[in-house]
């Protein structure tokens, strides 16, 4: 995986940077860092799928469960060309400080498998993914790895993973994977999420610095999943989205984008770039903008060294995951940014999947109304936590939810010991 400077970036040091930053601040045992550096399992199966020329083509695929001190493993199953080891291990790590920041009953889990999903048909994608899906049977269910969508993957391949391991196991298990469809066990409230809870974030925080989220200005790169409801529910809120990107382009407006429009636009063109309803603007350009919120929402190590420093924003909410790189971190700490950490700001996603899971186990499901409100309540609640220990100990937001994190993934496990 590169930078957007073209750098090699490696989540798994990342996340080891992260944690190293932190142990100066934390009273955890030894046992406990050393959980943290050690993913529990990490396991790589070949996928053979027969294309539809006749053909087999083999990819690989990964999972990777991080640590199971406060529950099951849970994340999400990432399509990317290039996908390897140590981002399916970073991004796996980055789950369990996440589910533990919002204090969910899980540990952390990735995985994915190395394709572009946009180069086989939808028969290639279906057999890729269930042949993916009974490579790991006896390692995911319910009760012990619980799987997700992410970048590449959608509810359809949920869809695809729940039958497949429904099938193997002679049972319905819908609770194998949570963003499902919403006739198959899937909750009302899981796609705007991540958006949602990442906008609740922002004005959370935005209200401890005084600042007015009406009115203010936020540039958003990466109008996928995530970047797209993040802008909806802040403009919702009085925001004034003046820019946005994509990889085919970005697009400007001073007095703000009609997002709604600019969605439509998307669906029907594959890009924002060209939109009637702004003027085009160098995608580059973008992070530097002089808006009150920026908001790095298209993948892993945007914000590098190279063009930190360009940072005008006042707030930076993480809607990625890893977005910042160490350097840019430190440098943007140093420039008084406000970063609003991914642990925290894009947890909703996992937020409403642990709602489904829920629901799930139950057989009884919430209303739109109810998902959104609790949603916002867990958000709430999260950030005083986090923004509680960083007013207590004078840190960022970050260092501070790291050592949230980490004191209730050690209390976890201290009370397990160790087994034998
Ligand atoms: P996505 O594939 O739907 O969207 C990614 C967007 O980023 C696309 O619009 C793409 O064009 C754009 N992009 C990629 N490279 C870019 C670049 N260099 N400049 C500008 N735009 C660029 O993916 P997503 O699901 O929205 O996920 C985005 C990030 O959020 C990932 O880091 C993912 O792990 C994280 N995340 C996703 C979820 C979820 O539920 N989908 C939840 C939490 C975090």
């Amino acid at each position: 995986m590169a930078t957007g400077d073209g750098q090699a970036f490696n989540p798994w040091r990342a996340f080891l940077e992260n944690l190293d930053r932190t142990l100066q601040f934390t009273h955890a045992a030894p046992q406990t860092l050393e959980h943290l550096r050690h993913p529990r399992r990490v396991v790589s199966v070949a996928v053979p799928v027969r294309m539809d020329d006749g053909s087999v083509t083999f990819f690989t695929g990964y999972r990777v469960q991080h640590n199971i001190a406060r529950g099951p493993a849970k994340g999400g199953v990432r399509y990317r060309s290039g996908l390897n080891l140590d981002e399916v291990r970073g991004l796996a790590a980055t789950m369990t400080m996440k589910c533990a920041v919002m204090n969910l009953p899980f540990g952390g889990a990735k995985g994915g498998i190395d394709v572009d999903p946009r180069e086989l048909s939808r028969g290639e994608l279906e057999r890729l993914t269930r042949r993916y899906a009974s490579e790991l049977v006896d390692v995911i269910g319910p009760s012990k790895d619980i799987l997700a969508p992410d970048v590449g993957t959608d509810e359809q391949v949920m869809a695809w993973i729940v039958d497949t391991y429904s099938q193997n196991r002679g049972n319905a298990s819908t609770g194998v994977a949570t963003g499902k469809p919403l006739t198959m066990g899937g909750t009302l409230g899981r796609v705007e999420a991540p958006g949602r809870g990442v906008a609740q974030a922002i004005a959370g925080v935005a209200e401890r610095e005084g600042l007015a989220l009406g009115g203010a200005s936020v540039a958003v790169q990466g109008f996928g999943s995530v970047g797209r409801f993040t802008a909806l529910e802040l403009e919702q809120r009085g925001a004034r989205v003046v820019a946005v990107s994509d990889t085919g382009g970005a697009v400007y407006r001073h007095d703000g984008l009609n997002v709604t429009a600019l969605i439509d636009y998307k669906n029907e063109s594959g890009s924002v770039d060209g939109f009637p309803g702004g003027k085009r603007l160098d995608p580059e350009s973008l992070i530097g903008l002089p808006v009150d919120v920026l908001i790095p929402a298209a993948a892993e190590g945007m914000i590098f060294e190279g063009n930190a420093p360009r940072v005008q924003a006042r707030i930076l909410a993480e809607a990625a995951n890893l977005p910042v790189t160490s350097r840019a971190d430190a440098i943007l700490r140093a420039k008084g940014v406000t970063v609003i950490p991914d642990v925290l700001a894009n947890a909703g996603g996992v937020t409403a999947s642990y709602y489904e899971w829920v629901q799930d186990f139950n057989n009884f499901f919430w209303t739109e109304g109810e998902i959104h409100s609790a949603l916002d309540e867990h958000m709430k609640r999260a950030l005083d936590d986090v923004a509680s220990v960083a007013d207590r100990d004078g840190l960022d937001l970050r260092t501070a939810a790291y050592i949230l994190a980490i004191g209730r993934i050690n209390e976890a496990t201290e009370l397990r010991g160790l087994y034998p």
